[in-house]
């Protein structure tokens, strides 16, 4: 997607108005709470954002989320806007971690502190963050995926790096790998992110590494369900598809289909359910200026920002139906029909 001028910029704010709930006069004493995600691309996000403002809604508060279709300056924009419109407290999902300090300035400038949800914004006067143990996360795909192959040539498709948590990913899945590496039972041949999360450059990244491991590849971490999808693409076109272990993220419904077809092996449920409901009831707290019960401290370069770190659960085959469907965030109908 390609939106440089400030006209089209505009047009995106407001398409990607997603609530009407603006603070009304009559609202006045209403908790209004504005949600900035960087992207409704993954399927994941659509979940939050319902979840979340149901959640904001069912405590009495107002709630309006803005999308930022990848765009750093379309999220600093959408920021300054919910600011002047009296947004009490703001909940980011930073498009890039670096970048989206300048958010916090500006709401602090305005007297109304930040929660980072799921990703980190680094290097700022955070005040909250709330997410999942992501290292967890990566350590749960390469195991596994070593519980299906122990040694030969692997392959990492990581997510964005302008992303934190594609960076943690990564870490947790190498804390993992590294012993086999070191042995020599594992050769990493192929190491790389992928830019924007974006499905079609992971297809392309592997193929890359096919080419690289001489289309012996024996292994491939991919960092979300996403990036799994474009990996197994391009597995697919030289019979690899379902003969070797991808791992994968989100629970997404077309990642969940792979696992139960036998192209992916496993995925990762991140409860969101639990997650915008922590940050919705968060959300409210801070906006009413109330303290706030973490159980953690993350260092963003910065400060040790006060965090709720939540607990990410591996799915594979056999606990489909324990996991994301008991929870209700898939159906059974949509999965197994
Ligand atoms: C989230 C993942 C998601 C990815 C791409 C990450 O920050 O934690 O759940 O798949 O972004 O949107």
């Amino acid at each position: 997607l390609l939106v440089n001028t400030a006209c089209s910029n505009a047009s995106l704010i407001e398409k990607s108005t997603a609530s009407t709930n603006v603070k009304l006069t009559s609202d006045e004493k209403k908790i209004y709470v504005g949600f900035l995600l960087d992207t409704l691309k993954d399927e994941r996000w659509y979940k939050d954002k319902a979840l979340f403002e149901e959640h904001i809604v069912s405590l009495g508060g107002n709630v309006k989320t803005l999308a930022a279709n990848g765009l750093d300056d379309v999220q600093i924009k959408q920021a300054e806007l919910l600011i002047d419109e009296g947004a009490d407290v703001l909940v980011v999902v930073p498009h890039d971690a670096e970048v989206s300090a300048t958010i916090v300035k500006l709401a602090h400038k305005a007297g109304i502190k930040v929660i980072s949800y799921d990703r980190l914004i680094r290097n700022a006067e955070l005040d909250y963050y709330i997410s999942f143990d992501n290292e967890k996360v990566g350590e749960i795909q390469a195991t596994e995926v070593l519980n299906q192959v122990t040694k030969g040539s692997f392959a990492y498709i990581g997510g964005a790096e302008s992303d934190n948590n594609a960076i943690l990913f990564r870490q947790g899945a190498m804390n993992v790998l590294q012993p086999f590496i070191d042995k020599g039972e594992i050769n990493l041949v192929y190491d790389q992110y992928t830019k924007e999360w974006e499905p079609k450059i992971a297809e392309k990244n592997m193929l890359e590494a096919l080419k690289k491991g001489k289309n012996q590849i024996d292994a491939v971490i991919a960092a979300n369900d996403g990036t799994a999808g474009g990996v197994i693409q391009s597995l697919s076109t030289i019979g690899l598809a379902g003969k070797i272990p991808v791992s994968g993220q989100d629970a997404e419904l077309a990642g969940i289909h792979r696992i139960i077809e036998g192209t992916q092996t496993m995925t990762v449920y991140k409860p969101i359910p639990v997650l915008a409901a922590e940050a919705a009831e968060m959300a409210i707290k801070v906006g009413k200026g109330e303290q706030i019960d973490t159980n953690n401290k993350v260092n963003n370069g910065q400060i040790d920002v006060p965090s709720v770190l939540l607990e990410p659960v591996a799915v594979t085959k056999d606990n489909i139906v324990d996991t994301v469907i008991k929870d209700g965030y898939l159906t059974e109908e949509e999965v197994y029909k």
